[in-house]
């Protein structure tokens, strides 16, 4: 009754979950509304996330390339960089695709109001009006009433409560800014943000450190493929300090200066250092806490994520959850595939369409990539995970130092990997998450382009091939594309002459 706007679906969050399920949701004929407290849509993802990084991580490559094509017979120089012109490289790609959305938006019909939106009941949200690039907030209020909701308000970097508020100290979005190039720059953090930003900066001139709690860089990859990324890429570090804790950090006019404990008793700490950078990258934080999400009946968890049951339900029965706020991995294609889901769910049940009702999440598996030089990808079981769960697998190893392709390129350090099930017990059937006798279970690519690759063997994953059925499928010669076929080569035992 006493709505400003009312509509089938309110998405609150414009990030990859949210403009997807808005965008689906449009397709199947609702009337849909977005709240968005920034300026455009595209989320962390599209502004501060997935994409400036990739914008930047490329030019890196190239200059990386380069440096090395002296030993090809073509010598480039030294670059000049021009940090404004950089950056505005940068700007301009988030632009266009920012731009694109807003069309896509609007030609959906689907209306995004701009503003912080909280719940103030179980069919209704609050949103008040915000301006500028930031979420500056005006007073303006305005109700919006909706049949279903789907929450994708996202994550955000956390913040060590020591860090001193100083601008030398920055999350992921200040070093997107990339305002100067640090002499010295410490990453806390030594997961796929951290090393990803960390490539940009030390390609630019930084010399890095890295400080990590656990007993290696990129967790959840396999570790025989960091240890290829960690040689290629030993030159970038001064420190890398793993089983190693931050524990304290004071502004001087000389910079930041660290401190650091052993993460394990018996340990030994490595002793104090001045960063002219600190980059927080030591993960994310759901917004779950900041929706007011009591007032509509949803649970939020104590770390501020929002549980959500297969077909991306909450536990109240007509609000749906997608993306970071329901929980890891935080990545953008994961929330992408969960708001297809709710969007169908949702349709379904509003036009009484069950096929699209019954819709569920179902991956078997989430790719994870590394966009660094040279990339470190992986999906589906791991071989470090098939030892320490006791699942026995057989190994199709095929290192790209007998790839024409990349040895062509300059670039042999690296390794494909597959992983098929050798469990006795796991039969000849479509059995439990895909498993059956001689299936593959997982894979991992270490090399340049190899997130480009993953999605075939995630294809192979969700499919239920098994080794003949990858060797078989012709690849194209030379690429590196053709290392998967080779891998699943090898684990058949059909191809003996690799080392
Ligand atoms: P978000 O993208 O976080 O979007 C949530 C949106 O909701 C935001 O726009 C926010 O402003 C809005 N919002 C929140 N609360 C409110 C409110 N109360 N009112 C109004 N609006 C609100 N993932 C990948 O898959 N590949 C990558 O290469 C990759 N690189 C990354 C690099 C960096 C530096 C970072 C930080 C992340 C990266 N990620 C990457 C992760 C990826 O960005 C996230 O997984 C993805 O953005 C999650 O999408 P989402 O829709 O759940 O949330």
């Amino acid at each position: 009754g006493s709505a400003d706007l009312d509509c089938d679906v309110l998405v609150l969050g414009g990030g990859p979950g949210g403009y997807s399920a808005a965008f689906r949701a449009a397709d199947l004929g609702l009337k849909v509304v977005i709240v968005e407290r920034y300026a455009t849509l595209g989320g962390v993802c599209l502004n501060v996330g997935c994409i400036p990084s990739k914008a930047l991580l490329h030019v890196a490559a190239v200059m990386d390339e380069v440096s090395h094509m002296a030993d090809l017979g073509v010598d480039f120089g030294a670059p000049a960089v021009n940090i404004d012109k950089l950056r505005g490289h940068k700007e301009k790609v988030i632009g266009k695709l920012t731009g694109g959305l807003a069309a896509m938006a609007k030609m959906r019909k689907v209306t995004t109001v701009r503003g912080y939106g909280a719940f103030v009941g179980a069919n209704h949200v609050e949103v008040e009006e915000t301006t500028g690039s930031g979420q500056e907030k005006t007073g303006t209020k305005k109700v919006i009433a909706f049949q279903k909701a789907i929450i994708a308000a996202g994550s955000q970097a956390v913040r060590l409560p020591f860090m001193p508020n100083d601008p030398r100290v920055v999350d992921s979005t200040g070093a997107l800014a990339l305002k100067e190039v640090p002499k010295r720059m410490l990453i806390l953090g030594g997961g796929i943000i951290g090393l990803e930003m960390g490539t940009v900066y030390s390609t630019l001139g930084a010399r890095l450190d890295v400080v990590e709690m656990m007993d290696g860089l990129m967790q959840g990859a396999d570790r025989d493929l960091v240890k290829i990324w960690q040689k290629m890429n030993a030159k970038r570090f001064d420190n890398i300090m793993l089983k190693t804790k931050t524990v304290g950090a004071k502004a001087t006019p000389e910079g930041i200066e660290v401190t650091f404990a052993a993460a394990e008793e018996g340990g030994t700490a490595p002793a104090p250092q001045v960063y002219d950078l600190v980059l927080q990258a030591v993960g994310r934080t759901p917004n779950g806490k900041k929706i007011a999400a009591d007032k509509a009946g949803v649970a939020v968890t104590d770390r501020g994520f929002i549980n959500v049951d297969i077909q991306m339900r909450t536990n109240v029965p007509h609000i749906f959850a997608i993306g970071d706020i329901v929980g890891q991995p935080m990545l953008a294609h994961k929330a992408v595939h969960e708001a297809h889901v709710a969007a169908e769910v949702i349709a379904g049940e509003l036009q009484g369409n069950k096929e699209l009702a019954s819709a569920a999440f179902n991956a078997r598996v989430i790719p994870s990539v590394a966009y660094t030089d040279p990339e470190v990808a992986w999906v589906g079981l791991t071989e470090d995970q098939a030892k320490q769960q006791g699942i026995k697998v057989k190994k199709g190893l095929f290192p790209w130092t007998a790839s024409g392709r990349a040895i062509a390129n300059g670039r042999d350090e690296g390794v494909t990997k597959l992983l098929f099930d050798d469990s006795p017990e796991a039969g000849s059937g479509d059995g439990h998450a895909g498993r059956g006798h001689g299936k593959i279970l997982g894979g991992g690519m270490v090399g340049t382009h190899a997130g480009d690759m993953i999605g075939e063997i995630a294809l192979a994953i969700e499919m239920g091939a098994d080794a003949v059925d990858i060797g078989k499928t012709i690849h194209p010669h030379p690429t590196l594309g053709e290392s998967i076929g080779m891998a699943a080569e090898v684990a058949h035992g059909s191809c003996t002459d690799v080392p």
